[in-house]
């Protein structure tokens, strides 16, 4: 398969550097909002702080892809001494915890690194550079396009008729549903 050049976007997070400000959340939910900066409600941004102040815990996690079912296993990590709770750095908006719903419809958010944007706008407003942009290129294999979809549904229609096709979707569905 062809190789392809991607461009890999990463926030590097300095988790000494946090303070625990929230300015990223902020500006991630204004950002987000419908008219944009309209309101900026925390619970709906992509990044969540995840704070316990006592014990001097400020990690930022910004949202990652969403899960269906929560995992059986949980890492918990000790950093110089500190010791961070399960699931302190996990990205997935799963079932176990509220972070990364959009909270009136429950649907999951996911950081999609401030789309249109030069860079992160979490990055821009964190004032003490916990939050650093990096960008890198990496060959990958050329994903399957649209196109080659298509003809691989063509040539199946010719070999076997579009009927056929037909029916073992619609057994495909019921056994799904079901
Ligand atoms: S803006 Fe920066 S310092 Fe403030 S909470 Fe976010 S990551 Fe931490
Ligand atoms: S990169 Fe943009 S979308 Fe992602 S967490 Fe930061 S502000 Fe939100």
């Amino acid at each position: 398969m062809a190789k392809i050049k991607k461009k890999i976007k990463t926030i590097k997070v300095d988790l000494d550097k946090c303070n625990g400000c929230r300015a990223c959340e902020v500006i991630c939910s204004a950002f987000h909002a419908d008219p944009k900066y309209s309101s900026n409600n925390p619970a709906r941004s992509r990044i969540r702080m995840i704070r316990d102040p006592i014990r001097d815990v400020y990690v930022p996690v910004y949202a990652g892809e969403y899960t269906a079912a929560e995992c059986m296993g949980r890492d918990r990590y000790v950093i110089d001494g500190k010791e961070y709770d399960e699931c302190g750095f996990c990205r997935a908006s799963c079932p176990s915890r509220d972070a990364f719903k959009e909270p009136d419809s429950g649907l999951p958010l996911k950081c999609d690194m401030c789309e249109g944007e030069e860079q992160p706008l979490c990055v821009k407003w964190c004032i003490n550079d916990a939050l650093v942009y990096e960008e890198r290129e990496e060959e990958v294999e050329e994903e399957a396009k649209p196109g080659d979809v298509e003809l691989g549904l063509e040539s199946l229609v010719n070999k076997y008729g579009l009927d056929k096709i037909m029916d073992v979707v619609a057994r495909m569905s019921v056994s799904k549903n079901g």
